[in-house]
């Protein structure tokens, strides 16, 4: 990927991130995470080089290899995959910023004592499966509430700073809408308890999740587009 291109796709992409949070308020601000799982390590630091500065991977070994060889910039890293029980002591070695994708009180209990065996702590999303899709991890909407604030009590060593989802996987705009507008709601529940960001958009619907009242989106190919 070229420089020119990353500062086009950066340029374009905050152009509309700023249209659509000023729209909710000019006090509202949305973070962007370049997502680079289909990326070079090359092309992350050409994205840096433009600007952007928090960047998330979806599997623990292209995190390790991308943050280990850029290891000399200032770079924000965040996990945004399903996490696998036997990755979680590598996950944790490589001192994400933010773990969005915690899907289960068992993964929460589980990651929990990895970290109290290494005396570290964590920072993390509570994934909602706001679109009630088989194929996609999370908690219920149901059940968000309590499992977060279960996670709160039983789990020390997680710092918990609010939820994460993915737009229903459908073309009617109503229905991606319905899933955002549920995960906002009861991010606006868990705000009395620390809840701070609210990560949901990709580049299809990042707009649509910000008028919903996202504050993190998660952008890859629109960003790391040639
Ligand atoms: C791949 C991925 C993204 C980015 O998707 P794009 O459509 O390429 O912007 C965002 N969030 C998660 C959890 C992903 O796996």
């Amino acid at each position: 990927m070229n420089k020119l291109a990353a500062t086009k796709n950066l340029d374009e992409i905050i152009t509309k991130v700023e249209g659509a949070r000023l729209r909710i308020s000019e006090h509202h601000i949305v973070k962007i995470i370049g997502v680079s799982k289909y990326s070079t390590a090359d092309d992350v630091k050409t994205l840096y080089e433009a600007g952007q500065r928090a960047f998330g991977e979806n599997k623990v070994q292209d995190l390790k290899e991308k943050s280990e060889t850029l290891d000399d910039l200032p770079i924000e890293w965040h996990f945004i995959g399903t996490l696998q029980k036997n990755k979680i002591n590598n996950l944790i070695d490589l001192n994400p910023t933010l773990v969005h994708s915690l899907d289960s009180l068992d993964l929460a209990l589980e990651l929990n004592k990895k970290l109290e065996a290494k005396n570290k702590k964590l920072s993390a999303l509570l994934q909602i499966n706001s679109a009630y899709e088989e194929t996609k991890s999370g908690v219920l909407p149901e059940n968000a509430v309590e499992i977060y604030k279960q996670i709160i009590e039983l789990c020390p060593n997680i710092i918990l700073k609010g939820v994460m989802s993915i737009g229903a996987h459908v073309e009617d705009e109503k229905v991606i809408r319905d899933s955002f507008k549920t995960t906002k709601k009861i991010y606006d529940e868990l705000v009395p308890f620390g809840a701070k960001y609210c990560s949901m958009g990709m580049s299809s619907d990042f707009e649509l999740a910000i008028a919903s009242g996202s504050n993190m989106i998660r952008v890859g190919s629109s960003l790391f587009k040639e």
